[in-house]
């Protein structure tokens, strides 16, 4: 087998994966919901993304990603992890 050059084992690779672009989109697209839902929660309680909580905190509000739906989260007292669901599943389960 002969070497193959990197500019070629790229283009070979990239054959297979013609959907970076697309992917690079939608991780855009993920990180900007992420920003929302946050967002949302921050602006409710007024904490920031690295508070834990004493109690577990459960709450909805407006989803902020597609306006329709209601988003449920809660904030969990043991790690502080966040988790949200929209009422229309516009951006799936999130959780960090
Ligand atoms: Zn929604």
């Amino acid at each position: 087998m002969k070497d193959e050059s990197l500019r070629d084992r790229f283009n070979r690779v990239r054959g297979h994966c013609t959907n970076m672009n697309d992917m690079t989109k939608q991780v855009d697209e993920i990180m900007a919901n992420a920003r929302k839902i946050v967002g949302a929660i921050r602006e409710k309680h007024g904490v920031g993304n690295d508070y834990v909580p004493k109690k577990d905190i459960v709450g909805s509000v407006p989803c902020p990603v597609c306006k329709k739906g209601t988003m449920a989260y809660s904030i969990s007292s043991y790690n502080g992890h966040r988790h949200a669901q929209c009422s229309e599943n516009c951006f799936g389960y999130y959780c960090e």
